[in-house]
This record gives structure tokens, sequence and C-alpha cells, in this order.
């Protein structure tokens, strides 16, 4: 084997979860980085705005990185974008819909960056690698595979796609470049996992035009649909059958607002003339005539939808007849959420139609019959699958294997690891730093896991505080001991549980031996132990207990 025929891949985030999606591709002389996602906490992540991937590995080799290609324009590929370009100056390839959303997110940061647009079937190089991206469909416009020519042999990217045989803007999955890549010969194929445990195949994206007209037909006041913001396919059909049935339409929300601005520029969203009006003239329209279209499918709490069915909307009071149509998945975690958004909506007297009343959601990732299709198609000779959870993966691992992939072929990494390929094998060679860094308002990176455990243990069982001064000479009691307590006992206990707490501490200090009590490190860890082991006798709790024991310079008093 000559000596440079192998390329590695390293997953950097997009392995243990549906989201922070990073691919690095290296090759002897080159790195080229693929997505660079975001994901929102989970509920553990105690005060944690976002999770994006450790990318200490790309600034260890920072003179080999090439660029950044963009598959899409969804934060779970674009997000941690802003933070990477601070750290790291890095050329940015991507269509113009995905360079148009992520300079957006990448100005609110204050960032520079490199945009460079590339259309789909056009060749260029980074570095000394020939580049290719395929255009595929998805819940957002735009969006694009891609094919990386390394000496080892071709990698795929398959990107976050569907098969949509109609899709709303007429392009469709590059079915013949993917065919083409195929007898070209594919070395490894990355492809997306998310839906991996459907059956089937995912319905057009049409087929929800359909069921909102149906819906729209039978409604005779006002209609809101929640939908995100970048699912610019799905605000089209919206506005398309608002137009047919002769109602206005207002677009709430700030990245709504943003994004269909930026979609109609690059001419991805086609506005129906006079269908549009601004909230505020919704007054002057009788409800049978209008639409809004908000943000707000995950019961964000400060989303629109949010806000109106909490009755702390300034322009909107939902009444009775409304109807609120939530044109999305429900992502995990957001459960309950949703639910008490749509609780408070009925309770207002609205009709609220969500996915499992009325087709008015499909997803924008391939189903079972799909996937075994990209991978017909392209007939790797290596594959791993990727976007999404263990379980997800393991299930599209089975698919492969059905479709004839040599189950020695089929690679289920985890973040962090190296994947090296070369023509004949593959192996995993190492693994990088990785993981989850947490951003906490200016913070990247500060917050770790045992700043998490403390907040969970102050979230669970609160605090008590335990304040005392000692003369520094005589090192008799001169303050408190003050106790304090947060998230621990009920008001009208405080009293009875803050006498014996002083109580304790005094005995305590009292009983030290002469040398101990000049310490003030032994004070604090043996008020820690006995107020511990007090509280949980008498309230079988397990606070945390923050001793501060302080000199007190001066005469005594
Ligand atoms: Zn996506
Ligand atoms: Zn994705």
């Amino acid at each position: 084997m000559p000596e440079n025929e192998w390329v590695r891949i390293i997953p950097l985030g997009g392995l243990g979860e549906i989201g922070m999606n990073m691919f690095v591709i290296e090759t002897a002389d080159d790195m080229i980085v693929i997505d660079a996602g975001l994901m929102f906490p989970e509920e553990e992540m105690l005060g944690i705005d976002l999770v994006i991937p450790d990318f200490s590995y790309l600034l260890q080799h920072r003179d080999k990185v090439r660029g950044l290609i963009l598959t899409h324009g969804h934060e779970d590929h674009t997000g941690s974008l802003p933070f990477l370009l601070k750290e790291l100056p890095i050329p940015v390839y991507g269509t113009p819909l995905s360079l148009g959303l992520a300079a957006e997110k990448i100005r609110e940061q204050d960032v520079r960056a490199d945009l460079r647009a590339i259309a789909p079937r056009e060749r260029f190089s980074l570095g000394g690698l020939r580049v290719e991206c395929m255009r595929v469909c998805h819940s957002i416009p735009d969006g694009v595979g891609v094919a990386l020519e390394t000496p080892a042999g071709l990698v795929v990217h398959a990107g976050d796609f569907k098969f949509d045989p109609t899709p709303v803007d007429g392009k469709l999955t590059d079915y013949h470049k993917f065919a083409e890549l195929g007898d070209r010969g594919v070395l490894v194929l990355l492809s997306d996992s998310t839906n991996a445990m459907r059956p089937g195949f995912t319905p057009s994206e049409r087929t929800v035009g359909q069921a909102l007209e149906e819906v729209f037909r039978t409604v005779r006041r006002r209609i809101i649909v929640a939908c995100f913001a970048s699912h610019i396919h799905r605000i089209q059909q919206i506005l398309e059958v608002a137009a047919r049935m002769g109602r206005k339409v207002a677009i709430h929300g700030k990245s709504m607002i943003a994004n269909t601005r930026i979609a109609a520029d690059l001419g991805h969203l086609r506005i129906p003339p006079d269908v549009l009006v601004r909230l505020d003239d919704l007054r002057h329209l009788s409800p049978a005539e209008t639409v809004i279209i908000a943000t707000g499918s995950q019961g964000e709490p400060l989303s629109a939808i949010a806000r109106m069915s909490a009755g702390e909307h300034k322009q909107i009071e939902i009444t009775p007849g409304d109807t609120v149509i939530f044109s999305a998945r429900v992502i995990p975690g957001n459960e309950q959420a949703i639910a008490r958004t749509i609780n408070q909506l009925f309770r207002r007297g609205a009709e609220v139609i969500t996915e499992e009343f009325a087709p008015v959601h499909v997803s924008g990732h391939p189903c079972q019959e799909e996937l075994k299709l990209m991978l017909n198609l392209t007939r790797p000779k290596f594959f791993v699958p990727i976007h999404g959870e263990y379980r997800h993966r393991h299930h599209h691992a089975r698919l492969a294997t059905a479709v004839g992939i040599d189950p020695a072929h089929i690679c289920l990494a985890e973040n962090g690891d190296i994947l090296e390929f070369t023509p004949e094998k593959r192996d995993i060679v190492g693994k990088v730093t990785g993981g989850r860094v947490f951003v906490d308002g200016k913070g990247v990176g500060d917050v770790g896991d045992a700043i998490l455990r403390e907040r969970q243990h102050l979230a669970r069982d609160g605090m008590v505080m335990v304040v005392v001064g000692l003369h520094h000479q005589t090192r008799a009691i001169v303050v408190g001991p003050e106790i304090v307590s947060r998230g621990f006992v009920h008001l009208q206990d405080q009293e009875a549980f803050f006498n014996a707490a002083n109580h304790l501490v005094k005995e305590l200090l009292a009983g030290c031996p002469e040398e101990e009590r000049g310490d003030a490190s032994i004070l604090k860890e043996k008020i820690k132990v006995a107020l511990r082991k007090f509280v949980h006798k008498a309230f079988d709790r397990r606070p945390m207990i923050l001793p501060i024991v302080i000199d007190v310079w001066g005469a005594e008093p």
C-alpha cells in the first residue's frame, strides 16, 4: 500500500445524540470539517444555554485545517460555527441559504467569517482534496450531501436527507449523482440514522399542504400555525393554502421574520401577492380572514405561541373558536412544555390540531426503505451510520446488513474515535479529546461536570450556610453563628432549625482543642460533618452545607 493511501474520519459530535453534528475528514496533508452543530441542553444540565462539541483536536492541528463545509442551515449543523470561528478562522463553504442562515447567527456573536458559496455538482478543491456536493431534500431548502475524493477512495456524507419524490420546490435529491458515485466506487458512506427505526418511506412534504388545506377548509375563525422558522417549504405551503382560501397571513417571531426574508431574497420562498400583512393589521380583518405563522412548536416559554397560551401576548388574545395547528415534530425532552401550552390553549377555548390528529407534519429524515435506497445507490465498501443515538445507529447498521454490506465493514463508532480507512480495511486507531462543551452565558467550557453536579445538588436539596467569626487571638466567638438556608426548610420551621443548628455549632466550637480552634479549615470541616449528621437525622435531607469561618481583628468586645 502506498504510504498515503488512508483517510481518517473523526466524529467530534453527532454520534451520541441527535445534535452537535461535526465530522473531521483527515488525510496525510489536509483536514476538512463537515458541519459544526450544537445541541440544546438536556434537563439535568441546569443553567446551561447550549452544548457544543469539543474542537480541541482541530485547534491542535490548525495548520492542517483547510475549511468547513455546511451540509445545510439547521442549528444542529451550524450552531457552534461562531464558537469555532472565534478560535479558528477557516473558510466556510455552503449553499447560499445555508450560508445566509449561518451568517445571521455569526453576526449575532460578533464574529467575522469567510463565507464561500457553492452550488450542487460544482467541483472545488480544499487542500489536496476534490469536493463535490449533491442536492438533497430535507426540512430546510438548499441542503446537500458531500463527496470527497481522498487518497484512499471516495468518502460520501449523505447529509440530512429524504427521498421526497414530489418536493415543494421541485428540486429532487440527486439520485443520479449518488448512483454515479456508487458506480465510481464509494469507500465510505456516512448516512443519517434519525428515522432508522421507522419502516417504509417518509411521506412527501407536499402531503402536509393537502392536510393543511383540509383543516383550513373546515375552520371558520382565526388559524395559528406553529412551525420551525427554518422550515421554509412548510411556510411556503401555509402561504399558498392561505392565499387560495382568501386569508391574509402575518408572520410572527424574530427568527421567523429573519428566515423568511433571507429565503425570499435567495429565491427559496415565493410569497404569493397580497397575502402578507403585518401583525398589527390583523385587527382590521375578521378572524375568518386571517392566519398567523409563529414560532413555539416546542412549547418554548418565550415563544409567541406560549405567550398567547398564557394570555401574556400583547397583540394576540386567543378566543374560543381559534384553531392552533402544531405543524412540527415533538423533539424528545420538550413533551411537557408542549403539553402545558396545549392545555392552556384548550382552556382558552381554542381547537388544537397536532400530528396525532391530522397529517400536518412529516419528517425531513429518511425512513428505512429510503435508507436502503441510499445504501443501494452508493454501494459503499464501508458504512458509518451517523446522526443518531446508539439505538438509531444500531438499527441503521441492521438495514445495511440486510442490503448486503459486510457486517465487519460497518462502524458503530463513538464521538472522538479516530476511524481509519484504507482501500482494504478499516480500524479504530485512537481517540481524540472530545466530548461536550457547555456554554453558559459568556462562558464557554468553564462549566464542567463538577459544577453541574453542584448545581444538581443545590437544586435537589438546597443549601445551609453557617457563618461564624472568631477573634484572631483569643479564638472566642465574636460573630454568629449565623445560619442561612435556601431551598431547604420552610419558613415556619426555620427558627427552630436555626436555633438548634446555632446551638450545635457553639457546642462544637466550645469542645474544640486549642490547636484546632486556630485552624479555620479544620473548623469548617468539623462544622460541615456535624451539621450534615444533624440535618440528616432530623430531616432525612442532604442539603449542601457551606461553613464560613472568619478571623475578626481588633479588641474583643
Ligand atoms: Zn437537518
Ligand atoms: Zn440534523
